[in-house]
């Protein structure tokens, strides 16, 4: 990216907000009152192999930056109970989904480990009873991490119950940062963790980072990425910090004078792009990264990666169903998200009933967009013809608004096109997702979305 022209115009043109495409439409579309056997009927009705998202909501301290759904507490035994409700739905999930193969699982949160070892296998003992779940025979088996929360013993204990990949949230390696976000980690730790990690045999060894962050620097910047690289992970996530202290509550804790000003951010993004690439780092859609021998990387290079709302993956985006509270599932174009809060989540599952909030079925149009955005947003290419063959559309016709739309991108040098292709240039591809926003027909305005970069 260094060869890229830094455009502080184009910055400041394009410093507005926009969805990050997890799924088409956004789940900001979810509508309340979704009813349970629209669900049921997408689970019964095709018997695709499915990937399973668990959610734990819970962490044992409160990051200042953190937009999550969590929960925030010390005791332990919380866990427990959501153990006895997480039982309950799997009960009720598990005789829609028992002529599916399950496999992959991904445990997110909130702070997975914030489990112990003893929850933590009793949590996959469940998942094997009622869903027949078994790490053994499944692909990826991945886990969020927060260094803080783990210890090479936890570490070796996932291990052993099958789990392959792990995911730790770095955020950033310099003090002054990890304090003002509430966050302190020492790097002695980090590296412990990842070298054990590594020990052990874990296949893939993922490390998150976050820009934007108060008291970041280009110096200090300088610092996390290449302590980060010295850890040699297999992947590595950059997120953007979305600052909206309106939004969140704790973000108010973080001092406005300790935030980044005008063009500061997006450096730091350009800088994290350079150092990863000079690394020999393969980028993949907007904001990971990943050595080329990692199975992310081979699928981007074979037009296989795709998007769902866990981000890129190989997996498919219409066959994840998420359990636990405020899971999102996406399967036989029905979306779904189960209730937000604990207290519901719980008087649900004591009602018997699945927990389901909200949902939408996709119509032919979202899914069709839908195409175009993942195709956007994963290879940064779209074959017109292709779609148009596979749709059996005229694209000039079907999106020529959407045509219009990306006029200014054209002319911006973000986009190229022709009768056959649209093209994201790689100056382009800090912004894709307004490009992508040009397909959909939904588009927001305002701060329901982060800053693009
Ligand atoms: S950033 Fe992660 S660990 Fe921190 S409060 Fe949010 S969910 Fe919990």
């Amino acid at each position: 990216m260094q060869q890229l022209a830094w455009n502080r115009q184009l910055v400041d043109k394009y410093n507005i907000n926009g969805p990050r495409y997890t799924s088409y439409p956004t789940a900001l579309e979810l509508r309340s009152g979704f009813a349970n056997d629209k669900v049921e009927a997408a689970l019964l009705e095709s018997d695709q192999p499915l990937s399973l998202y668990l959610h734990i909501p819970f962490c044992h301290q409160l990051c200042y930056y953190c937009g999550c759904n969590k929960v925030v507490t010390r005791h332990q035994d919380k866990a427990d109970r959501y153990l006895t409700a997480l039982a309950q739905e799997l009960k009720l999930y598990a005789p829609l989904v028992a002529h599916r193969e399950k496999r992959h699982l991904h445990l997110g949160g909130g702070t997975p480990t914030f489990l112990t070892s003893s929850q933590l296998t009793r949590l996959m003992a469940l998942l094997q009873t009622e869903l027949g779940f078994s790490p053994a025979q499944a692909g990826e088996v991945s886990i969020e991490i927060d260094p803080r929360s783990c210890d090479k013993g936890k570490l070796a204990h996932l291990r052993k119950l099958g789990f392959n990949r792990v995911s730790f949230g770095v955020q950033d390696f310099n003090d002054e940062v990890q304090i003002a976000i509430n966050r302190v980690q020492p790097l002695q730790r980090v590296r412990s963790l990842v070298n054990e990690a590594r020990a052990l045999g874990f296949a893939s060894i993922n490390l998150d980072i976050v820009y934007g962050l108060p008291h970041q620097t280009q110096a200090n910047f300088a610092y996390t990425l290449n302590t980060l690289l010295s850890l040699q992970p297999d992947r590595v996530s950059i997120f953007s910090y979305a600052h909206l202290p309106s939004r969140f509550a704790a973000q108010r804790k973080i001092p406005e004078e300790a935030m980044l000003q005008g063009a500061q951010k997006q450096q730091l993004l350009l800088q994290a792009i350079d150092a990863l690439s000079a690394a020999g780092y393969q980028s993949i859609g907007m904001d990971h990264f990943a050595k080329p021998h990692d199975e992310l990387a081979v699928a981007q290079r074979e037009n296989r990666m795709q998007r769902n709302f866990q981000g890129y993956t190989t997996h498919g985006s219409d066959t994840l169903l998420g359990l636990g509270v405020s899971s999102i599932s996406q399967v036989n174009g029905v979306v779904w998200q189960h209730v937000k809060d604990l207290p519901d989540y719980y008087s649900r599952l004591t009602d018997q009933a699945l927990p389901v909030d909200k949902g939408f079925s996709l119509s032919r149009d979202d899914r069709l967009r839908g195409a175009v955005i993942s195709e956007l947003i994963c290879h940064f290419h779209v074959d017109l013809a292709a779609v148009a063959k596979q749709w059996k559309i005229d694209p000039e016709c079907y999106f020529a608004a959407a045509l219009q739309q990306l006029q200014p991108y054209i002319e911006d040098g973000l986009v190229t096109i022709d009768q056959h292709n649209i093209q994201v240039t790689r100056l382009g591809q800090l912004w894709v997702r307004l490009i992508c926003a040009c397909f959909d027909v939904y588009q927001r305005q305002g701060n329901s979305f982060s800053k693009v970069i």
